[in-house]
């Protein structure tokens, strides 16, 4: 899995989301992040196909809705999203939330079968915490190839860390530029001075540094090409250990059906 890709979330208007995955698939993304929910996977898919990029060297994942979570709509909806995307297979699928519909035997049950049947590679899950996530591997057949929840310097998430480490979980960090109040952090500005970088760029290379995934957001060519560059900063040890302490917390994503322990 690419360990830098673009995130969609609120990319509504469609022809600027397929303008904007076009443009980074063009850059050298290779991995684009949608969801059901985002009611933007036809735009995504247009993108794709625009591209001159083949498919196969894309990385793509959706997300199945908590509405969608009981077995036959798994599927139902999985054919659905493949077909607005226009593609016949899917290299990652997460559950979105363990809320709602979910169940562990019936949901994981339905990802097995599309994996067996080709049209999913891997089984991913969303806002999982450990014990969603230790149950989740006791009940499907297939690994449960990673865990996207939301990290950023604001919100280390050192906890689900270790345990997706210890498990062999990748995980994928969602709302990494805490939805852009990164560039509101002193620390943050000052290690970028230092590499002549941006906030967003350090963030970034912060959250690679610890080995983890991360889909920024972008619409614009300019902030997709900046995030794109933070491939370039490299961090050493003491601006990382100045990130982590970091004592200020912010969570940026807290619906109603988020996870009591959360
Ligand atoms: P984010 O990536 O942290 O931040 C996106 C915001 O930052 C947008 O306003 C964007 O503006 C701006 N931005 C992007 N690059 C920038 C740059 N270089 N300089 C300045 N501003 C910049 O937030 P997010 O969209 O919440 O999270 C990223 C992705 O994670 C989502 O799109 C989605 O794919 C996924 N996600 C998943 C879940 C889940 O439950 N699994 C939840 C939330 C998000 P422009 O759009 O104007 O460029």
């Amino acid at each position: 899995m690419p360990m830098l890709g673009l995130g969609t979330w609120q990319n509504d208007d469609p022809s600027e989301c397929t303008e904007s995955v076009k443009t980074a698939l063009e850059m050298g993304y290779r991995h684009i992040d949608t969801a059901q929910a985002y009611g933007n996977e036809e735009a995504v898919g247009e993108g794709i196909e625009q591209a001159d990029v083949d498919r196969e060297d894309v990385f793509l994942a959706t997300k199945v809705w908590i509405d969608q979570l009981n077995h036959d709509d798994v599927v139902e909806s999985t054919k659905e999203s493949m077909e607005k995307l226009g593609v016949d297979y899917l290299d990652l699928l997460y559950i979105h939330w363990p809320s709602g519909d979910y169940d562990p035997e019936e949901t994981l049950g339905a990802f097995d079968e599309l994996v067996e049947e080709g049209l999913i590679e891997r089984i991913g899950v969303s806002n999982f915490t450990p014990d969603h996530l230790e149950e989740a591997i006791e009940t499907a057949e297939n690994p449960i190839f990673a865990n996207q929840v939301e990290m950023h310097p604001l919100l280390p998430q050192e906890e689900l860390r270790e345990f997706a480490e210890e498990n062999d979980v990748e995980l994928v960090a969602y709302s990494p530029l805490a939805r852009g109040d990164v560039m509101d952090v002193d620390v943050l500005n000052d290690v970028a001075e230092k590499h002549d970088a941006s906030a967003v760029q350090v963030s970034l290379a912060w959250l690679r540094e610890k080995g983890v995934t991360a889909i920024p957001k972008a619409t614009s060519e300019e902030h997709i090409r900046d995030n794109w560059e933070s491939l370039a900063v490299d961090l050493d040890e003491e601006d990382v250990q100045a990130i982590d302490d970091i004592d200020e917390t912010d969570r940026k994503v807290n619906p109603d059906f988020a996870p009591d322990a959360w």
